[in-house]
């Protein structure tokens, strides 16, 4: 196995989709969507600015950025999702979720996606199979944690060609959680990102949410959307990427994008749920600034129409990449929603073997041609993006021409 510079890039200043470092150069960025509506946003730097000389701190006080956040942030939910709890971080958020479904449904176990990450807390690991490689063969899955397949249609147990994956997929839940059961375990909780990020860009065959969430809600469990990557419009679609499945989540958990890189998390659920917690208290979770910080993100979404843009942005990545995957050997499936593309490069179309160490080169070769690209996915071998949402047309078909001439340097 190759190994490339390990070393990350040092970079001392950012500005809108674009990365400098210390000597100047300016390195185009395809994969920090924590900052959501692009680095250092004046409007976003202007609100954070301005309330951190006002007030920073209010824990245990009520303060009126974190009312009024509340309220703007559930205004963009289905009507049941009316309660919203504020952390740090997106694996706080996931944790929270947790300890919500079983303080509802007096359950203890949670189902999962064998390609998922959920965050990297002891009880997140535990539920992030796509991490469990790393961990080393120690790693022992808990009781509590059942697997299921990821229904991804390019390399999964269903491909294109089954009819009706998407409810052959939730089957699979199904089985997953009536052999929990049949062993005296009980559902607290179905968890999975309404389209999988770090697993590699996978979309989710039609239906698969509906028959899932149906299924998972007759067994007696709650089901949580984690939207930590896919919210705030990525999609292109919609606000929230459970609506492109059109599902309504019990629990909903939101990070990365909420704060456009300033920590900031949360967790909405109904009134029902979030009743069964009783006490809870943070310390920084949704403290002034990070509340001011999450309003002017929501103004940009807004003012800018981010949201249409990463429809048609998105379109330009998937449209180029399609364009010149004819011509490539190495390009196996190319696929996405707004801004949230992924390309799956194989040792061959026949095989779809997984082409790990090419993903692994390429990154680095976009890299030394000033494209910040990432590689992901159970193997490693898928190619990420999910730049910021002021990401152009321009900067796509950039993206594309250098991509082409680089992966047909390695295809040779
Ligand atoms: N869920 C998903 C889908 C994520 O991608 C991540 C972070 N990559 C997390 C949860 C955890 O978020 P954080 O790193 O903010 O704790």
């Amino acid at each position: 196995m190759l190994h490339f510079e390990t070393s990350p890039l040092k970079i001392v200043r950012a500005s809108r989709q674009y990365l400098y470092d210390e000597s100047g150069n300016e390195y185009l960025d395809c994969i920090t969507n924590a900052s959501h509506v692009g680095h250092c946003h004046p409007h976003v730097v202007t609100a954070g600015q301005e309330q951190m000389a006002r007030l920073v701190t209010s824990t245990g006080f009520l303060n009126d950025q974190m009312s009024e956040y509340a309220k703007r942030l559930i205004s963009t939910m289905p009507e049941s999702l009316s309660v919203c709890f504020f952390l740090n971080s997106g694996s706080e958020a996931n944790d929270l979720a947790i300890r919500l479904a079983r303080a509802y449904t007096k359950h203890e176990d949670v189902v999962c996606l064998d390609s998922a990450y959920h965050g990297n807390l002891g009880s997140l690991i535990e539920i992030s199979p796509s991490r469990f490689k790393k961990l080393g063969s120690s790693h022992i899955k808990k009781d509590w944690v059942h697997i299921a397949p990821t229904p991804y249609l390019y390399r999964g147990k269903y491909r294109e060609d089954a009819s009706n994956p998407g409810l052959l997929y939730a089957n699979e839940v199904l089985t997953v959680i009536k052999k929990a059961k049949s062993s005296g375990r009980e559902i607290a909780a179905f968890i999975c990102e309404p389209l999988m990020s770090a697993g590699g860009i996978i979309i989710y065959p039609q239906n698969y949410l509906q028959h899932t969430y149906r299924y998972v809600r007759e067994m007696g469990g709650v089901c949580i959307a984690d939207e930590v990557q896919s919210a705030f419009g990525r999609t292109g679609e919609h606000t929230w990427a459970f609506q492109t499945q059109d599902v309504i989540p019990d629990i909903v958990t939101v990070g990365k994008p909420i704060g456009n890189g300033y920590p900031f998390s949360a967790v909405i659920t109904t009134k029902e749920i979030a009743d069964c917690i009783g006490e809870f208290s943070t310390t920084f979770g949704g403290n002034p600034v990070a509340c001011a910080v999450g309003m002017a993100v929501l103004d940009v979404i807004e003012n800018e129409k981010l949201m249409a843009s990463a429809r048609s942005v998105g379109k330009c990545l998937l449209d180029g990449f399609r364009s010149i995957m004819p011509s490539h050997p190495m390009m196996g499936e190319v696929r996405g929603m707004g801004l949230m593309v992924g390309v799956e490069l194989v040792i061959d179309k026949e095989s779809r073997k997984p082409a790990s160490e090419a993903a692994e080169i390429l990154a680095y070769r976009m890299k030394e041609n000033k494209i910040i690209i990432a590689y992901d996915g159970l193997e490693k071998n898928v190619m990420v993006m999910t730049p910021p949402m002021c990401f152009t047309c321009d900067n796509a078909h950039h993206v594309v021409q250098v991509f082409d001439q680089l992966l047909q340097e390695i295809e040779n």
